[in-house]
């Protein structure tokens, strides 16, 4: 019977990724925990059921990866989810139509989309804000809602809420924060020790780290938030496979390795980028120029992994897209696809990819140009990503003179 072992004693949370569940197998001594893909249990016998009956309520590998999880995040327990947008949907659970959401006006595409096409409905009522706008804010939590939603660093241009204070503002009128931690995982940001009610990941990016898997995790503080996510779950049916399951925890269990070299590669292209005449900005956390940097420093203890940059396209956006295409073609280590925190190296061209579905107006209100590219930096050897990366952009001058000087 897994689950057996007290893990709490683990002072770092890397040994807690590492260890968590590790030789719990009281049939065969397995060090690595085993993997349950049977849909059923059996009863020991009549009206004796087992702790586990039926793996859409409860299997345990899914609860192995529920249980490392929420000692990550420092939370009472996790509901594992097929995908991040289902542990997304499960929070919208715990709302009734009387009751307002207020949301960022830059959150996840995918969350962005499900928020307004649920309150649509009428599920819930809807309040979009920037939450950096102090008075902005201010008067939508006047408007008393019941849940604020929190998601920082933001996608594409990474800019950093403070989650204390949004916690603090948020608890005085009642409504509970949760906060979307997929851009920097528990190892470099805790939201629940900032004061937040509930942490939601996309285990599809850094927590499974192998572009693999696609999944998610709802973790609570409290039990009563646990039970009442756990119950939803089961009722909706949002809980994940036993195998994508198995697959998450065994990202896990490297993911302060990943983390230290995503770091590291990150910052030495940060290096070479800043000072590259062909590029006109780069957004990163870590920056002293960028507008969220102290609060970074406040609240995170990794600066992140993302970055984005503005490519010096020209005054001519008639050749725009023949020069994207050939900076994105010129790339052979930077693949060019949409997701991140995986293991590879991905360049993604917001404007026509994650953000495409939104109209070109509210694109550029929110700052995304076409020059703007979103790099995910992987963990291969740093001197091989500045190399391919300082030739593209090499190439890319060329091109772009010859190009123009037509
Ligand atoms: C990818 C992502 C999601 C959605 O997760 P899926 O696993 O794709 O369903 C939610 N929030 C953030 C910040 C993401 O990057």
């Amino acid at each position: 019977m897994p689950n057996t072992k007290e893990h709490s004693a683990y002072s770092h949370t890397q040994t807690t990724a590492v260890r968590s569940g590790l030789d719990t197998d009281m049939a065969h001594g397995a060090v690595m925990p085993p993997i349950y893909l049977s849909s059923n249990f059996s009863f020991e016998s009549f009206n004796q059921p087992r702790k586990y009956d039926y793996t859409r309520s409860g299997n345990p590998t899914r609860d192995l990866l529920a249980e490392a999880l929420a000692e990550l995040e420092g939370g009472h327990n996790a509901v594992i989810t097929p995908t991040g947008m289902a542990a997304v949907n499960l929070v919208l659970q715990l709302l009734t139509p009387e009751d307002t959401l207020l949301v960022p006006h830059d959150c996840y595409g995918g969350s962005y989309r499900l928020f307004e096409h649920a309150s649509k409905r009428g599920l819930f009522n809807l309040n979009i804000v920037d939450q950096n706008d102090q008075q902005a804010l201010q008067q939508a939590l006047e408007q008393q809602p019941c849940l604020v939603w929190v998601e920082t660093p933001s996608n594409p241009l990474l800019r950093i809420y403070d989650i204390e204070a949004i916690c603090q503002q948020a608890h005085q009128v009642g409504a509970l924060v949760a906060v979307d931690n997929t851009f920097l995982t528990p190892l470099w940001q805790k939201p629940l020790e900032l004061g937040a009610d509930i942490v939601i990941h996309s285990t599809t990016k850094y927590i499974n780290g192998h572009s693999d898997v696609v999944g998610g995790a709802v973790i609570a503080k409290t039990q009563e938030l646990h039970e009442k996510l756990a119950w939803w779950a089961n009722c909706i049916g949002a809980t994940a496979a036993p195998f994508d399951s198995y697959m998450t925890l065994r990202g896990v269990r490297t993911l302060h390795a990943r983390l230290q070299i995503h770091e590291q590669n990150t910052q030495s292209l940060l290096d070479y980028l800043k000072q590259h005449p062909t590029i006109k900005k780069v957004y990163h956390p870590s920056l002293k120029s960028h507008s969220g940097h102290e609060i970074a420093v406040k609240q995170q203890s990794g600066f992140g992994a993302m970055l984005s940059v503005e490519l010096d396209l020209g005054t001519e956006p008639q050749y725009y897209p023949q020069l994207l295409n050939h900076f994105f073609s010129s790339l052979n280590m930077f693949t060019l696809a949409e997701s991140l925190g995986g293991v590879e190296s991905l360049v993604c061209h917001p404007a026509t990819m994650t953000h495409a579905g939104i109209s070109e107006e509210a694109r550029k209100s929110a700052g995304i140009s076409s020059s703007l590219l979103r790099f995910s930096i992987g963990i291969e050897h740093n001197e091989d990503l500045l190399a391919d990366l300082s030739q593209a952009l090499e190439s890319f001058s060329v091109f772009r003179q010859k190009l123009t000087t037509k």
